[in-house]
């Protein structure tokens, strides 16, 4: 699980990336042409930028952030916690089973639980808690100002929402469940590195020990 969470090779940040989109429009705002002209260039410029810019940090299927998003937001969040001394708590929660349902319902059926699975995770965190599609059927959940111990009631919540989620597929009734590991940024953690393999040790042991449940890295 943890492998497919290597560097991206394509590295500019994303702040680079605006102030480069900054200077663009500025250049053209000196070209010798009509200023309705330069209008319309920047603001189709400004479209397909921020049009880009989703589209490289959006999951299609789901809508929720991707990956790349992830590894942007982690990092800043990882540093915010050490800097202030704030809690935080990284969450990683993968389907059970999955393979099974695609075999025996179809992929079509699999990309409507993923849909489903992604709203009942929206739905259950708090806005300033953000949930990622980091793989096929594998997201994170990134809980700011919140120790493990404060976890629980949310995480548990979510698991059972996902035990009990009506889901129907071409008149097929489905039952779906997950498995969930946690692990909060304590002082013993010094990279994020470690805290993502920390969380993804307690996910691997939710899956060794029966799925459906949650593991805190702490219990372990
Ligand atoms: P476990 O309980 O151990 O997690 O078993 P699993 O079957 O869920 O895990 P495994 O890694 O063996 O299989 C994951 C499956 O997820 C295999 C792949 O076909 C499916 N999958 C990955 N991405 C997508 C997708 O976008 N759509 C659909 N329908 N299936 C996907
Ligand atoms: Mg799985
Ligand atoms: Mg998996």
């Amino acid at each position: 699980m943890v492998e497919d969470l290597k560097e991206d090779s394509f590295d500019i940040p994303d702040d680079l990336l605006d102030s480069i989109q900054h200077n663009i429009e500025n250049i053209i705002r000196t070209f010798d042409v009509p200023e309705e002209n330069k209008m319309e260039v920047i603001k189709q410029i400004n479209y397909m930028y921020s049009r880009t810019k989703y589209l490289s940090l959006t999951d299609e299927l789901t809508e929720l952030p991707n990956r790349r998003c992830f590894d942007n937001e982690f990092n800043k969040e990882f540093l915010r916690a050490k800097r202030y001394k704030n809690n935080l708590t990284l969450v990683m929660f993968d389907i059970d089973h999955f393979k099974h349902v695609n075999d025996t319902y179809g992929h079509q059926c699999g990309d409507y639980i993923l849909k489903q699975v992604s709203n009942a995770a929206l739905q259950t965190f708090r806005q300033t808690d953000t949930v990622y599609r980091v793989g096929g059927e594998e997201f994170m959940v990134i809980l700011t100002e919140t120790d493990i111990n404060q976890s629980v009631i949310p995480l548990e919540r979510f698991r059972k929402t996902v035990e009990t989620l009506y889901l129907e597929f071409n008149e097929q009734k489905i039952n779906i469940t997950v498995s969930i590991g946690a692990c909060q940024c304590s002082e013993d953690v010094t990279t994020k590195e470690q805290l993502i393999e920390k969380t993804d040790t307690a996910l691997y042991e939710a899956k060794n020990t029966g799925r459906n449940k949650l593991i805190l890295s702490t219990c372990l």
